[in-house]
């Protein structure tokens, strides 16, 4: 296997339908690996399998124990797991919904445990293993009103340097990551974009400029492929020593 090239490696990628997951599945498979590709039911995991080369769909609902463990269990081989799935709620947090927040630390933080706690045995055993966490740059700094969005990705942080540590006395090529990217040009940001311009009573391109970008130094969004490729290179076996790191793709946000 050369130093970019996945052949013979099979990868879990969850929340792969759309924006990240799908360009980091695409990316991985397009470099030669096999990806299962997990989101919940829907014509557009439809279309990533069908798209894609080597490629099969496990559906799961990730904010539910149950169907985490159960993709762990269909996973349990991969060579390399990328917990991806993930989506924003916006609320400040006197009024902060106590259901949606019991969602979104299960799929951004519960799921990833268990993801890992399922798959990362069978990596110890074949001695090779790349995990990738995509937590965010609110995984090292807080934004007002995303509360729980901001827990979960710090605390995936946390759960990152905890499994690579583990892993590197295992004595194994196990490692653990976590990617942490400013915005990113997704359905997930582009419904922001809308719902933050009929809120504020700007065109998309202000929003985008006046609000989502204030915080970066370069004032562009990043793109999906982008963070795809920051994956495959933490994934290529060349990258046994990048391990417990947090990789920031934040357009210098945290420059300032
Ligand atoms: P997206 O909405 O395009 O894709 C997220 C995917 O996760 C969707 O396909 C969705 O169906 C899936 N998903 C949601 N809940 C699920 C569940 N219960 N079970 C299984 N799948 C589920 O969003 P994106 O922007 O590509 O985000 C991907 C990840 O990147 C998220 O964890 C997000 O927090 C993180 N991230 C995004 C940005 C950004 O600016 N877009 C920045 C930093 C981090």
């Amino acid at each position: 296997m050369t130093s970019d090239r996945f052949d013979g490696r099979t990868a879990l990628v969850t929340g792969a339908a759309s924006g990240i997951g799908l360009a980091v599945a695409t990316h991985l498979a397009n470099l030669g690996a096999a990806v299962l590709i997990n989101d919940l039911p829907g014509e557009a995991l439809e279309r990533a399998v069908e798209t894609l080369p080597r490629a099969s769909a496990v559906v799961a609902d990730l904010s539910t124990r149950a169907g985490a463990m159960e993709l762990a269990d269909v996973a349990h081989a991969v060579d390399i797991l990328v917990n991806n799935a993930g989506f924003q709620h916006v609320s400040p947090i006197e009024s902060f919904d106590a259901n949606r927040w019991d969602l979104m630390l299960a799929v951004m933080l519960t799921a990833p445990f268990l993801l890992i706690r399922g798959i990362v045995p069978g990596m110890y055993e074949r001695g090779f293993g790349r995990i990738v966490n995509i937590s965010s740059v609110h995984g090292l700094v807080a934004s007002p009103f995303k509360s729980a969005y901001v827990s979960a990705k710090h605390g995936l942080i946390g759960l990152t340097k905890t499994v690579a540590l583990e892993a590197a006395q295992r004595e194994v090529d196990v490692t653990c990551n976590a990617v942490c990217p400013s915005y990113v040009r997704t359905p997930l940001v582009e419904r922001q974009l809308a719902d933050q311009a009929r809120i504020h009573g700007l065109s998309e391109s202000e929003v985008l400029e006046k609000v989502l970008l204030t915080s970066n130094a370069i004032r562009r969004l990043i793109e999906p492929e982008d963070v795809a490729r920051a994956v495959a290179y933490l994934c290529a076996p060349e990258s046994w020593s990048m391990t417990g790191t947090v990789m920031t793709l934040d357009a210098g946000w945290l420059a300032h």
